[in-house]
């Protein structure tokens, strides 16, 4: 993918899981870029930082402090983006939790189905509620983050890997429902990235050894521009390219 950053002046982007890690980044490149950033988490101390450093960069966003388990707070977004823009340019749908390593007989049911409620329904939700809104842009740009254990499906990953399979399946599905419109949906494999989830899956491993944040939304942010032609694809941030889905043989 190119390096050069997209011209997003004018443009209204929506960040899940802005309060830290790689959606804090995204959050900040996209304003960095000229758009107005909805910032949204539970952490009113993370997204104020992320407020600070926008507005310090002469940027703008605005913060909506929300659990992703509120399912009608999620539906209240798109009313109130509608309300205030009548669209949205572009949607990142990051927040997401890991919820436990361990083999699938161990797996407590409220963490289970805690991992299914955020990553999967919320992220489905939160789809529902701004689809009309990207359909309204000129260039609507969905971006939705996954993970290579939905791919991988390594032992002890279960729920999650369950989890970012589904996400990625929905992305697929929205994505061809909207081929024949601007709407471009993509799915992004961020690669293992030095936030507080590696650590939490692997607390053993060096957090310096792994890629910033800040480095892979640099890699992401181009997913965000009006010009970007793929859909229904996957993009791996340490390959940097897009890769393209095929069935099991
Ligand atoms: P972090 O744990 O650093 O950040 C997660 C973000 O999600 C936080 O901003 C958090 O905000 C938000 N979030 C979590 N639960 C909720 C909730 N109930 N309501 C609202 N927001 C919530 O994660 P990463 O930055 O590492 O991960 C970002 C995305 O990238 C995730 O989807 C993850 O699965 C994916 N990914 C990450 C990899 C990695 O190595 N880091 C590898 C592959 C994929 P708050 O707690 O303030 O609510």
């Amino acid at each position: 993918m190119t390096d050069k950053k997209p011209d997003l002046k004018g443009r209204l982007a929506l960040v899940t899981g802005a309060s830290r890690g790689i959606g804090y980044f995204l959050a900040k490149e996209l304003a960095a870029c000229g758009a107005h950033v909805v910032a949204v988490a539970r952490t009113v101390g993370g997204l104020e930082e992320l407020d600070d450093e926008i507005k310090a960069a002469g940027g703008e966003a605005t913060l909506v402090p929300l659990d992703l388990t509120d399912m009608a707070g999620i539906d209240r977004i798109g009313g109130a983006i509608h309300e205030r823009w009548g669209k949205l340019d572009i949607m990142v749908a990051n927040a997401g939790i890991l919820g436990v390593i361990a083999p699938l007989g161990h797996v407590e049911a409220k963490v289970f189905e805690k991992v299914m409620n955020i990553n999967v329904t919320g992220t489905w939700r939160l789809i529902r509620t701004v689809d009309p809104l990207l359909r309204a842009s000129d260039a609507g740009r969905a971006i939705v983050m996954s993970s290579g254990a939905a791919h991988s499906a390594r032992a002890f990953w279960g729920p999650y890997a369950a989890s970012k399979a589904a996400v990625e399946a929905m992305a697929r599905s929205w994505a061809d429902e909207t081929k024949n419109m601007p709407l471009r949906v993509n799915s992004v494999n961020p690669g293992a990235t030095r936030t507080a989830m590696r650590a939490q899956a692997m607390p053993g491993e060096d957090p310096e050894t792994l890629p910033h944040p800040s480095e892979v939304a640099a890699k992401i942010l181009p997913l965000a521009s009006p010009e970007l032609t793929e859909t229904g694809l996957i993009f791996d941030v340490k390959k940097n390219h897009f890769t393209r889905y095929q069935m099991p043989q």
